[in-house]
């Protein structure tokens, strides 16, 4: 089974860890830790994947990249039954203490807070990116809708009921031959007579 990831980290201890090799988690987190995720799926969903590796910026700063993979029961636009879709997220974020020291961070990374004591929930650091990752109009893909799957069922069984004539002819030929070879060697016996 795969690892639970932990609920909070705490990037400054991670980053500081990181010097003596690097603090990389890898890991599972129940879908239940994001609560407005899971009440925007259709049915209950396995557990989010998670990759995350601390690093410090050349700043200094505590930072941290990786990615996030789940496959979610999202409700189809088009037939609304349960669409299972795949997301994935990659990320690549640094943490700051206030919205003061927030500005100062490089514009290319994504900017999370900690709380006042430091540490940042597994559900504020992934849920948005989750949310975001997910279609706006989930649907199955081409011809796959409820309906459409019906309607080709219904197209195999005509070319099932059509398809075992073909298949048979040949068959009833190979039974046929075979019962002349019969008769043959039936009658052989009698010839001798
Ligand atoms: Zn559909």
């Amino acid at each position: 089974m795969a690892k639970q990831l932990p609920t909070q980290f705490d990037p400054v201890a991670l980053c500081r860890r990181t010097e003596g090799g690097a603090a990389a988690f890898e890991g599972e987190i129940e879908i239940d830790h994001f609560q407005r995720l899971a009440a925007a799926l259709s049915e209950s969903a396995g557990p989010v994947s998670v990759q995350l590796r601390f690093k410090r910026l050349e700043s200094g700063r505590p930072a941290a990249q990786g990615s996030l993979k789940a496959n979610l029961p999202l409700t189809c636009q088009r037939c609304l039954q349960t669409c299972w879709t795949d997301i994935e997220v990659s990320f690549n974020c640094c943490f700051a203490s206030s919205e003061a020291v927030a500005e100062r961070m490089p514009e290319d990374l994504d900017v999370l807070m900690m709380d006042e004591k430091g540490k940042v929930s597994l559900s504020d650091l992934f849920e948005d990116e989750l949310l975001l990752a997910c279609p706006i109009f989930p649907k199955h893909e081409e011809g796959g809708c409820a309906g459409e799957i019906a309607t080709r069922l219904g197209e195999l069984t005509v070319s099932e009921e059509e398809s075992p004539e073909e298949s048979e002819a040949p068959t009833r030929k190979a039974f046929a031959g075979l019962g002349q070879l019969l008769d043959q060697n039936k009658q052989k016996p009698d010839d001798s007579h």
